[in-house]
This record gives C-alpha cells, structure tokens and sequence, in this order.
C-alpha cells in the first residue's frame, strides 16, 4: 500500500481516498495470529488473577511480563537482532489493542514496552542497546519513565531534576525527585529526565535501579488501576556513567515528547481493546438480566445505550488503524528518501503527532463513555466490585490524565495543526480564503445525492469548511493571542476529532463498498448515525467559537454559513439505533 502523499493533520484540507487508507478487515493471518496470541494470554494469564494483581501481590505482575517476554510480546517491533519480532507499527497497535484488556496490567506492559523501552530502542547507541534492549524484550529486566515530577506534570521541561558532570568526567551525578512512575516498584532501567548543570532544557539517561542513592516511596493508593506499581523515587547523588547519557545533551525533551506520540496512538490502541472487552460485558448482561418479566435488552432505553457505545468504539478503531497505517508508510517512504530506519520511524510517527493526539484523547473518552454505560447497564451490580465493569470503570479514568492530559492533548492538536500552516506544510491559508469567496456566493440548490455516500461525504466536506471558516477567521482577528484563548482552541480542537473519526468510518466503508454492497450492512449505519450526531456536535462547537470573538456583521455572515455548511440529511436515528443495537445483541460482541 502506499500513501505517500498523506500528510499528517492533512486530513482537514486534502480528499482523503478509500483505497489509501487501512481497515481492520485487511488483517493478513499472520497479523490475525498475533492477535490471537494476545487474546489468549489476556483470558489465560491476566482475566483469573485479576484480583490477585489489583492487591499487588509480590512479583506477580514481574511473573507476568516474564510469560509476556516468553511469548514474545515485549519486543513486537523491536528489531530481531535484540530478540524482537520487528512488525510493523500498525501491527504493534493490534497487539496493544488485544493487550489493552488487561487493567492493570496492559498498563505496567504499557510502560514497559512503550515509554519504557523505546527511548533506548530509537536513541540508544549499538552499545547501550547491546547491553539493555535484549533483557527488556525477554522481560529480564523491567523498564519505567521518569518524567514527572511533583511541580513538573504537564509542563514537564520545568523539572528540578539535577545532572551534574563529575570532576574526573566520567560520571553524571543525578539528585531530583520524580512522582507517578509506573512499574517504579519492580523497573530495573529507568529513563530519566534530569537537566544538566544551568541547561533550560532535559537530557535523558539510562539510570539502573542498582545504582547507590535511589530510594522509593510506598505505593501511591489509587482510584483504579490499583494493580499497576506507581511510585515517587529520589535520586541522591546517584552517579550514573557517561556511556548511559541517553542521544546528546539538551535532547531529553524532544525524547520526551516523540515517545509520548508512540504513548497517545498506543493508548488509544489499548482503550479500543478496553471498550470492546466492556461492549462485550454490557451485551451480555443486558441479554441476561430480566425486569418486569424481559430482557432488560429488550428496552429502548439500553438499547440505545449498547448502540451508542457500538458506534464510539467502531469510529475510534477506523481512525486507529488509518494512523497506524499512515505511519506506516510515511516509515516506509521515509526510507526510501535514506534516511536511518529509527529516524524514519520517529519522523513517520512525529508527522502524524496531530493524528495520535486525537486518538488519545478520542480513544480515553471513549472508553469512559463505555464503561460509565455498562455501569448503567448493570444497574446496582454495576457498583459492585463482583462485576467486572466496576473495575473497568475505575480503570478508565487515568487515561484522560497520563501520556498528556486530554486538555493539553486537545490544545496541541490545534496548535501543532496552525504551526504546519504558518509553516507552509499545509496550506491552510488557501482553504481559509476560499471560504470567503463561498460565503459570498450563492449557495448550490437541488443537486441529487442519491448515489451511494454522496451525501456523507458532502457533509464531510462541509464540516471541514466550517472548522477552515472559523479557524481563518479567528486566526486572523486574534493571531498575536490566539494561543490564550484556550476556550477557542479546545472548541475547534473537538471539531477536529469529530471529523477525522467520522471520515475515518466512511472511508472504512467506502473501501469495503468495493467489494461488497455496504447499503443495508449495520457499518454503514455506525458510521451514518455518527456523522449525523456530529453535525450537530460541530454546529455547537462553531457557534460558541463564533459568538466567542465576532460581533455585528461579522458574527451574521459566520453565523449564515455555519447554518449553510452544518447539513445532513434526515435520518431516523432511534430506528438506526435499534438496528445497531439489535445486530449488536444477536453478535454477542464487537465482531468487525
Ligand atoms: C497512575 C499514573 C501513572 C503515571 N505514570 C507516569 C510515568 O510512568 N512516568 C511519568 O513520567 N509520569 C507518569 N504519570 C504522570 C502523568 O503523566 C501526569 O500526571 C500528567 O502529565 C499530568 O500532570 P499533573 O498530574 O502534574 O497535572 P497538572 O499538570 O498539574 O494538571 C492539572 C490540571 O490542569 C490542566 N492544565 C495544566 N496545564 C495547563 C495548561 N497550560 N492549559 C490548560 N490546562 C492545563 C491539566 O489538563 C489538568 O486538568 C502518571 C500519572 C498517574 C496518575
């Protein structure tokens, strides 16, 4: 497959087509295996103890990642000369998906293979890799970030954390303080973030727990994810050798922040796994329990709970795995231009930063959605700790809170997206003006839209005309303060992550239409009945956006082509809804 011409945030003003993007009903068998695997260590190894490991049972999550590393897990796209299986990266997104059942532990396997060990996998040099990478996929050894710090969270380049060069040169001395590292309990590597001497910005460093002066706080007591090990540890005067400075000083931050990327798609991945695992729970309860003399799945009212959640978790996957294929082959082109694969690698996911921001944030508050439902599902049972979604949703809410909070997230995606435009990366300015030309012409009357999803992706259209409308205008009233209006931004920002998962799911369908008439298949109502919400949601957002800077005629003429631009046809979403959700119970689960 090849997709060169994609770029990341790119969605918003290109034509995105069918055939350039990934579906899930493209996995190859091999892909399919993977997933298998996954799935059978989480319903083997993790479902049983689940309990034993929310009361941090002594070695028990090490045991785990051990007969993780046997099976191969903790090195999926790590290269084979470090024992790894070096799959691609939208295959390593499957893997966490299928993983991202497990709670507390998809989270201390998050850590470890993701933020734990890819700062060494894609900046380490051959001879700190030769001497880690090998025992963090055999699962030997552990691995955590340490990043955070109790007055560096979300702006993390502030941290205390001292690293000062020893008079003989050969050791950096390292005294700071770092909070909520996870797997801080048992991690024998530690990537840690420390300035050195006067420096205004981070350098890494590959710390090991063995070396003299590290110390740890007990466990944090936590809302959910009570199974994962989250500590505070102290660096006193710890000397750590020259040879484990992490790249080249002052690169710490951009370390930081590149894996974090890796960390949003991959959690986005994880919560996908997540919300299918509750979807499933909340099906199946529903067909169990019986009220006044039915199936309480019987009732409009759970019905169009059980729709609502199908609909959430089939968008967020479509637009998954259109990143994670995007990435893929930026990656690959990347290469072919001759750059290093690690670099290509980096550079691929760092393009597509705008798309892994709004998986996190999509995927958390997708799974927040899910599991706060299969609470109301279950009714009073859903409250009790012998239901499995009461741990779901406790489990849930960090993840609008770790790999950046969901605001901070939500404010990088439009900043990230107005930097390529001032960059000329994309041209943002052209799709602005061209609004304004439209906005003065008359409008089309009467054209047919019969055929099939002419209608979607004309609205699809018209959204991004309304985020290109009121980001021109806003741009180019308040540019010099624009970056204070945070309202503003988080406005636009949700308009975004709309449209991208609603192109995502049309697109899937779209694709599938080729091979398959899609008219009656339950895909194409998913992602119909979200576009139709999203019109609204959109709409919303706009007119707030609007009413927020623009007054008189301004706001009369924005306000005119908001009404002009947020079109859909009508549908009847009570009836799409029960379709879904009927096709949803006879399933018994996500099956696509
Ligand atoms: C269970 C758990 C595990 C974790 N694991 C790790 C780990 O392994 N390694 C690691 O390094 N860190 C880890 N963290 C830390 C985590 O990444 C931080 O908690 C997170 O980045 C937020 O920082 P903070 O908690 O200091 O919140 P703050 O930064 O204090 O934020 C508080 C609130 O203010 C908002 N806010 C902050 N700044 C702005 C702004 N400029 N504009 C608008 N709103 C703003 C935030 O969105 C949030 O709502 C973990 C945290 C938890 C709870």
């Amino acid at each position: 497959m090849s997709n060169n011409s994609i770029k990341g945030g790119g969605f918003i003003i290109h034509e995105t087509f069918a055939n350039d993007i990934f579906i899930p009903e493209e996995w190859n068998e091999e892909q399919q295996m993977i997933s298998q695997v996954c799935e059978d260590f989480i319903e083997k190894e993790i479902i049983p103890v689940l309990d034993r490991i929310d009361a941090q049972e002594e070695g028990l999550m090490q045991s785990l990642l051990d007969k993780a590393g046997e099976l191969g897990l903790l090195g999926i796209t790590v290269p084979v000369e470090y024992g790894g299986m070096e799959n691609d990266f939208k295959t390593s997104l499957l893997a966490t998906e299928h993983l991202g059942k497990g709670h507390s532990f998809s989270v201390a396997y998050g850590a470890h293979t993701g933020i734990g060990t890819l700062p060494l996998m894609y900046y380490g040099n051959e001879r700190q890799k030769t001497k880690y990478l090998a025992k963090l996929v055999s699962g030997e050894w552990k691995a955590a970030y340490c990043l955070t710090e109790p007055d560096a969270g979300s702006d993390a380049n502030s941290g205390k954390t001292k690293a000062n060069l020893s008079d003989d040169g050969k050791h950096y001395i390292i005294s700071g303080q770092k909070m909520w590292i996870t797997n801080g309990g048992f991690a024998d590597l530690l990537t840690v973030f420390a300035k050195i001497d006067d420096d205004e910005v981070l350098s890494a460093f590959l710390v090991e727990r063995s070396f003299e002066g590290i110390s740890f706080n007990p466990e944090e007591h936590k809302m959910g994810i009570k199974g994962s090990s989250t500590r505070q540890i102290f660096f006193n005067q710890v000397k750590v050798p020259v040879e484990n400075l992490l790249s080249e000083r002052k690169n710490g931050f951009k370390i930081a922040l590149n894996i974090l990327n890796i960390g949003r798609v991959k959690l986005g991945a994880g919560v996908l796994g997540g919300s299918k695992q509750t979807f499933q729970h909340s099906i199946q309860y529903s067909i169990e329990r019986e009220q006044f003399g039915r199936s309480i799945s019987k009732y409009g009212a759970i019905q169009q709970k059980i729709a609502d959640q199908f609909i959430k978790i089939f968008v967020l996957e479509s637009a998954v795995y259109r990143t994670g294929q995007a990435i893929d082959d930026k990656i690959i082109q990347n290469q072919k231009d001759g750059m290093d694969k690690n670099i290509s690698t980096l550079k691929g996911i760092e393009n597509f930063a705008i798309e892994c921001a709004i998986i996190k944030v999509a995927g958390s508050e997708c799974l927040d959605f899910v599991v706060d439902e299969a609470v109301q599902i279950y009714g009073g049972m859903g409250y009790s700790s012998e239901s499995p979604v009461e741990r779901s949703y406790r489990d849930s809410r960090i993840n609008r809170i770790f790999e950046g909070t969901n605001e901070i997230n939500r404010l990088l995606i439009v900043d990230m997206l107005l930097k390529k435009g001032l960059k000329g990366e994309l041209d943002l300015m052209s799709v602005a003006k061209s609004i304004q030309t439209e906005l003065m012409s008359i409008p089309e009357f009467g054209e047919s839209n019969d055929e099939f999803l002419i209608a979607e992706k004309k609205t699809l259209l018209q959204l991004k005309k309304i985020v290109w409308m009121i980001t021109g205008s806003v741009v180019q009233k308040l540019m010099q303060t624009l970056s204070k209006e945070q309202e503003i931004l988080l406005s636009i920002s949700d308009c975004l992550i709309n449209i991208y998962q609603a192109e995502s799911a049309l697109l899937r369908v779209e694709k599938l239409h080729d091979k398959q008439d899609m008219q009656n298949d339950i895909r194409f109502l998913l992602a119909q009945t979200y576009l139709y919400d999203s019109v609204d949601f959109i709409h919303k957002k706009a007119k707030d956006v609007i009413l927020s800077f623009a007054e008189g005629d301004e706001a009369s003429m924005l306000l005119m082509g908001l009404k002009r631009f947020a079109k859909y046809k009508n549908i009847n979403p009570k009836e799409n809804r029960k379709l879904i959700a009927k096709f949803a119970l006879e399933k018994g689960k996500y099956i696509f």
